[in-house]
This record gives C-alpha cells, sequence and structure tokens, in this order.
C-alpha cells in the first residue's frame, strides 16, 4: 500500500484502476557517443509510430467514418516527411544528442514555423506537427498510450493535463483525476468541477511503482491517494462511498423547490459549463440557468477552428435544451493556460496578463466575427446573453458592439434571420472594477470572474501551484471589490452575477446575498448544496 497527499479540487470518493495517461513528458538532452545507434533507433521507432497510426485509422474508419479518421493518416504521412525526418537525423549526428531531444525540438520547430504562417489551415497544422513528435518519443521510450476505448472506468493519473487535453478524455471512462501538477484554479480543475469527477492536483506519484490496472482509492476530500488499499481501507472507502450516495440522494428532495433564504430573499442559482454535453448535468441538478457557458472549450481538442455553422449548432442546441431558461454564452476566451496550437499564439513572459480574450478578438476580428454570427443566429431558439470577456474599458466595448454591428448588417444583408441578445461583461480585471459605475451604462449586466479578479488584485498567477497558499479569494480587497461593482451595476439598474469559483464558495453565499448579488453561478454539483445553504439562512436577523 503506498500513500500520496495532495490538494483536492473537485470533492468526491472513489475505488478504481488506475490507469496512467502522461508521465512527465519534458525531454532531456543527452549526448551519446553512438550517433548511428540513436538514428536506427529512431528508424525502429517510427516504424512503430506509423503502426500505430495505420490502426488508430482503421479504428477510427470503422467507428466514426473516413472522414474523421482521415487525421490519423495526415499524422502518418507528416511521418514520412523527409525535411522533417533529416532534420531530426541532422540534430543526432551533428551535435550527438539522443533521439528523444532531437524529435523534440524538430517537433517543436516545425510546429513554430507552421503556427507563424499566413495560411489558416497551415496554421493549424502546428498541432499536428506536436502531436505526431509526442507520439514518436513515446514510441522512442517505449511508453505505450492507454487506449482508454477498451478500458474500464478508471483514475487518470498524469503529469500534468491541460485543459485540450481533458476535453478530449472520454468522461465515462474517469472515475477520478489524479496529477502531479496544477493548481487549485487551473482550468483543468473547473473542468473536473463541471463535470463533478473527483480530483486531486499536487500528488506526488512515484510513476515507477505505480502500475496500470492497479487498485487505488481517491479520497478528493482529504486530498489522499492511495495505490494497492489493504483490506481494511479499501472497507472504510466503501462505507465513505455509501455515506457520499445516501447525502447526494437526500439534496435531490430539494429539485424544484426555490433558492430562498428564511425570510424570503431569492437568488438565481446558475450551472458554470463547458460544454454541449455539460448542459446535462445543469439540467440534472435543477439549474435555473447557465450563468457560464465557457465558448473557448469549443475550441480546445481540435486541429482547426470550429465554423459559423458548427458553432451555431451548438449555441443553439444549448439554448433549446434549456428551454426558455437563461443562457450566459461568453465569448471566446482563449490564451494563457487555455492554448490550442492552431491559433498559431506565440509564447509569452506573462500569458496571464497577455495576449487573451478580448484582446485576441478584437486583433482577430475575423475569428470574432464567425463567433459573433453564429450567436445572433441561435439567439433566436431561446433566452441568449452574450457575455465578453477580459475587459478593461469602455473603448473596447465600443469596438465590440462595432464588429456586432458588422455581423448584423452582414447577416441582414444576407437574409439569415437572427437577433440581438443581452449583452454584458466580466468583471474580471482591477480595472472593470474600478470604473463598474462608467462601465454599466453601456451594458446590460455584470458577471464578477473571481478566478482571474483575484489573481489580477492579489498579483498572483492562479497557474502557478507554489502560490496556491497565498492565493485568497476570500482577501477583502475581493469582497470590497464585488461590493462596489454590485452597487454600481444596481445604481445602473442592470442585474449582477458571480461566475468564477467563489460563487460556490457556501461560507460566503451570506455575505454575497447580503451584498446584493442577483445570480451565483457554480458548477452544476454545488447548485443543491447552495440551495439549502441559502434556505437555512435568514438576512433580516
Ligand atoms: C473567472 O475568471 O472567474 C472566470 C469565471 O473565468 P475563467 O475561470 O474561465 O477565466
Ligand atoms: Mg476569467
Amino acid at each position: 500500500m503506498i500513500r500520496w497527499k495532495g490538494k483536492a479540487v473537485c470533492r468526491g470518493i472513489v475505488c478504481g484502476p488506475a490507469a496512467v495517461l502522461k508521465r512527465d513528458e519534458r525531454v532531456k538532452r543527452q549526448k551519446t557517443a553512438d550517433p548511428a545507434a540513436e538514428i536506427s533507433r529512431l528508424e525502429s521507432a517510427l516504424e512503430e509510430a506509423k503502426g500505430q497510426l495505420e490502426k488508430l485509422y482503421k479504428r477510427a474508419a470503422a467507428e466514426v467514418g473516413e472522414d474523421s479518421a482521415a487525421i490519423f493518416e495526415v499524422h502518418r504521412m507528416m511521418l514520412e516527411d523527409e525535411d522533417y525526418l533529416d532534420a531530426a537525423r541532422n540534430l543526432i549526428a551533428g551535435e550527438s544528442i539522443n533521439a528523444e531531444y532531437a524529435v523534440s525540438v524538430t517537433g517543436d520547430n516545425f510546429s513554430e514555423m507552421f503556427a507563424g504562417m499566413e495560411d489558416e489551415y497551415m496554421k493549424a497544422r502546428a498541432a499536428d506537427v506536436r502531436d505526431v513528435s509526442v507520439r514518436l518519443v513515446r514510441c522512442l521510450r517505449g511508453e505505450e498510450e492507454p487506449d482508454f476505448s477498451s478500458l474500464p472506468p478508471s483514475v487518470v493519473f498524469a503529469d500534468d493535463l491541460t485543459p485540450s487535453e481533458t476535453v478530449r478524455l472520454d468522461k465515462s471512462r474517469i472515475l477520478a483525476f489524479v496529477t502531479v501538477h496544477g493548481s487549485v484554479n487551473s482550468h483543468t480543475a473547473i473542468l473536473a468541477r463541471t463535470m463533478s469527477i473527483p480530483a486531486v492536483v499536487g500528488v506526488p506519484v512515484d510513476f515507477e511503482k505505480l502500475k496500470n490496472g492497479s487498485p487505488v482509492v481517491v479520497d478528493a476530500f482529504s486530498g489522499e491517494v492511495i495505490a494497492d488499499p489493504d483490506g481494511e481501507t479499501l472497507a472504510a472507502a466503501e462505507k465513505r462511498m455509501a455515506e457520499e450516495r445516501e447525502n447526494a440522494e437526500l439534496l435531490q428532495s430539494l429539485k424544484g423547490k426555490e433558492n430562498i433564504t428564511k425570510d424570503g430573499h431569492r437568488v438565481e442559482l446558475f450551472a458554470n459549463v463547458g460544454s454541449v454535453s455539460d448542459v446535462g448535468y445543469a439540467l440534472e441538478n435543477d439549474a435555473g440557468g447557465i450563468g457560464l457557458f465557457r465558448s473557448e472549450f469549443l475550441y480546445l481538442g481540435r486541429n482547426d477552428y470550429p465554423g459559423e455553422e458548427e458553432q451555431y449548432q451548438a449555441y443553439r442546441q444549448v439554448l433549446q435544451i434549456m428551454a426558455g431558461k437563461k443562457v450566459v454564452i461568453r465569448t471566446l476566451d482563449i490564451g494563457a493556460d487555455k492554448q490550442a496550437a492552431y491559433f498559431g499564439l506565440e509564447k509569452e513572459e506573462n500569458p496571464a496578463m497577455g495576449f487573451r480574450a478580448i484582446r485576441l478578438c478584437l486583433t482577430r476580428p475575423k475569428i470574432f466575427k464567425t463567433q459573433l454570427r453564429a450567436l445572433l443566429r441561435a439567439a433566436r431558439y431561446g433566452n441568449l446573453s452574450v457575455m465578453y470577456p477580459m475587459i478593461t474599458s469602455g473603448e473596447e466595448i465600443k469596438r465590440i458592439y462595432a464588429l456586432v454591428a458588422e455581423a448584423e448588417a452582414e447577416l441582414k444583408s444576407e437574409g439569415i434571420p437572427y437577433k440581438i441578445p443581452e449583452q454584458g461583461i466580466m468583471i474580471e480585471t482591477p480595472a472593470a472594477a474600478v470604473i463598474s459605475d462608467l462601465l454599466a451604462g453601456s451594458v446590460d449586466f455584470f458577471s464578477v470572474g473571481t478566478n482571474d479578479l483575484t489573481q489580477y488584485m492579489l498579483a498572483i498567477d492562479r497557474q502557478n501551484e507554489k502560490l496556491d497558499e497565498f492565493y485568497d479569494p476570500h482577501h477583502e480587497a475581493v469582497l470590497r471589490t464585488i461590493r462596489l461593482v454590485v452597487e454600481n451595476a444596481h445604481r445602473a439598474g442592470k442585474w449582477v452575477g458571480i461566475c468564477g469559483e467563489l460563487g460556490a464558495d457556501a461560507s460566503l453565499t451570506e455575505t454575497f446575498l447580503r451584498i446584493g448579488v442577483d445570480e451565483l453561478s457554480v458548477s452544476p454539483s454545488m447548485i443543491l448544496r447552495l440551495r439549502k445553504k441559502i434556505s437555512e439562512i435568514r438576512l433580516d436577523g
């Protein structure tokens, strides 16, 4: 039995087999005395990788059709590209270095080259080159890629997971996530909470000792992860699981009830989601609406931009499923930890303060307008509100409205039906909060993004796991700021919500109600818990 301790980021307790998804993929540079032997290792790994891709192509073609399977054929062809292979071979021979390092550097170089191209199709190939290189490095290391489609539901172990890797996983096969790295407020942790998958980060897993398939217990209350548990530990975990099931059943009795305090104050409880399929969790948990649909997840885990039609269908589906309930769709908030290689974004010194969200959309209006057109078209099918992220000024809002007007004019002239939805902004930069009195007049609502607001107010990178102990969303500066934003919104007659993770913090629910927050948008699994909490509060006492 081995015990490790980490930070629980999504509550729950499970037992199941381990599946090691990804070890540390950093590749070390090592000198070799025999470059020719390294080159022949590279040639064998190439054959192995091509064989894997052929198998993947055949299986995908049979299961999802040839069009969707074509990507594996493209990857296989990349492994036959002489420029790519010569670059790797020359590095090995010229610098007497190991094949893994040569492949990794060549992959990075080629990927950057594609990312810098004008043509959108070529730009999108950057991600493929990187994927192919990772596969080749894995073959060189003799590591096997776990085949999730043939595994039983498992506890996924990884060194780290990016949001784009997380969205690619088949959720029905994941019992829990355990990662060595990762911060409590990263988007991967947020995704786990959205999908109610127990998760523990910062676990010092010894991958040498953890075997695929061996039994593990993940206690995502205490943050404990136990591999090869003894009978007693297993029995205790099973008892806790049964208790949890009972608690969850008790909460079910709150379905269909109002979110109302003992003395009659009501508040909206909405859900945060990242995909169309997450909307099911919102309904299961009786959400009054969707308060944050993170549309950027539509752009992650793929090799090219989602087009207008694809986006329109997705948004329309969400609106139709929610059948008249409010749905707040946030426009593309890509950048920082949410990366898709086909955007071809350059590496930045300070990505959190860099080229992300609305800054990217205003500088690349073609991408933004595709999304706006899809949203305007979908707005006819339900109660849509569109929300813009990372706003710092009224000037940005003016530029957004100009693009909305362009999208509208285009749709009108093309005879395509549309509707202009309610439009609001996220308050997640200190600048927007401080001038929220000035901004309130030009928008329909505010939603406070406490994850970023805390990061920028306290000058603490939310991605940096070493700073988790200093990342304090209860800081008086954050709470005063929320109060200010609510006052300014209400003075202008606008509604205001909280869609950052703090909205789900039951120890602050009473404070938020006293401040006058109109809506809390939280991960679906928190809705009934908060409804219960609200029903225990009395504000006039
Ligand atoms: C926030 O910053 O609080 C927020 C809701 O947005 P995200 O977590 O996606 O940055
Ligand atoms: Mg944010």
